[in-house]
């Protein structure tokens, strides 16, 4: 599997300098994917405009079909239009577009390969990430936590783009739909490209609060029990929310 995917790195750089070799395997572009490419680039926008992003350091992916369309490594995306939609299929394989996938196309896809996502949004949101420097798991500070299926974990850390860190994020995503990453940001996925950015937006929102609530010098925020989680993330469920 890793030489696999090395040989197609390999292949695609190749293809760089080369020109069009390897393109035929490309398809053109379908009306569902064109019209999911345009929410997926309108999400990652939003991900810079509502700073969960700077710049190009975070990625998204939707799901249509068993083609994966993802942002392209490097590209801001206020630059992406409507004739760069980047796809590949679950095995890794680009199937549409010329961009190269972004790095961290390996969590995209062991997403969908273990869940029933059709959205995947990763960020480097700053206060989820600076928890993730502090805790293996985020303290139940809100009961919103139990919109994500319960307290938020923290996968250990591996080298970024590579298939330990999307192992480690499996672990960390077991029953959860959104997971912190160790010293790097988040991951959540939903049904739809608008549930998994709002996810994203949640736990940062979290993070955030927690880190105010635990800054306050010689006071320390009360935590819910696992009950009071749980008891949340049914209401929640029951509201057709999530
Ligand atoms: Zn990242």
């Amino acid at each position: 599997m890793t030489e696999q995917r090395r040989d197609r790195r390999d292949g695609r750089d190749a293809r760089e300098g080369a020109g069009a070799v390897g393109e035929a395997r490309r398809r053109s572009v379908r009306a569902e994917e064109a019209h999911a490419w345009g929410a997926l680039v309108a999400t990652a926008r939003r991900t810079v405009s509502d700073g969960l992003v700077v710049g190009t350091s975070g990625n998204v992916s939707v799901r249509v079909g068993d083609t994966v369309l993802v942002t392209p490594s490097g590209v801001p995306y206020d630059r992406l239009t409507p004739t760069d939609a980047v796809g590949v299929d679950l095995d890794g394989r680009q199937v549409l577009g010329t961009l190269l996938p972004t790095s961290e196309l390996p969590m995209h896809l062991a997403v969908y390969r273990s869940t029933d996502a059709h959205a995947v949004v990763h960020t480097h949101a700053v206060h989820a990430t600076a928890v993730s420097t502090l805790v293996p798991e985020l303290p139940s500070v809100h009961y919103m936590s139990g919109a994500l299926g319960g307290p938020v974990r923290v996968a250990p850390y591996a080298t970024y783009g590579t298939e330990e860190l999307a192992e480690n994020m499996l672990q960390a995503l077991v029953d959860r739909s959104a997971c912190l990453l160790q010293n790097h940001g988040t991951i959540a996925y939903g049904t739809s490209l608008d549930q998994a950015f709002d996810r994203t937006a949640q736990l940062e929102w979290m993070c955030r609060l927690w880190l105010t609530a635990s800054s306050v010098p010689g006071l320390s925020p009360t935590l819910l029990t696992g009950e009071q989680v749980a008891e949340a993330g049914e209401r929640l469920r029951g509201y057709g929310q999530g």
